[in-house]
């Protein structure tokens, strides 16, 4: 299972970025990168705008 940033609730705020153990997470426009992300939720944990969700189709 990967995690996935909805843009349209993403504030830019950049704490996914900085809580992710594997930099998953790019920056600019904010995106996780399915090949890296390993799953732990500690993105959508910290995410402000409640943006990043389980994506249920991987
Ligand atoms: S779920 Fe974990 S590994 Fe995947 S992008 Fe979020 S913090 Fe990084
Ligand atoms: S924590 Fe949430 S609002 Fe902040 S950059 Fe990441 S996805 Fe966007």
């Amino acid at each position: 299972m990967v995690y996935v940033i909805n843009e349209k609730e993403c504030v830019n705020c950049g704490l996914c970025a900085d809580v992710c153990p594997v930099n998953a997470i790019g920056i600019g426009k904010y995106s996780i990168d399915p090949e890296t992300c390993i799953g732990c939720g500690e993105c959508a944990d910290s995410c402000p705008a409640e943006a990043i969700h389980a994506d249920s189709q991987d």
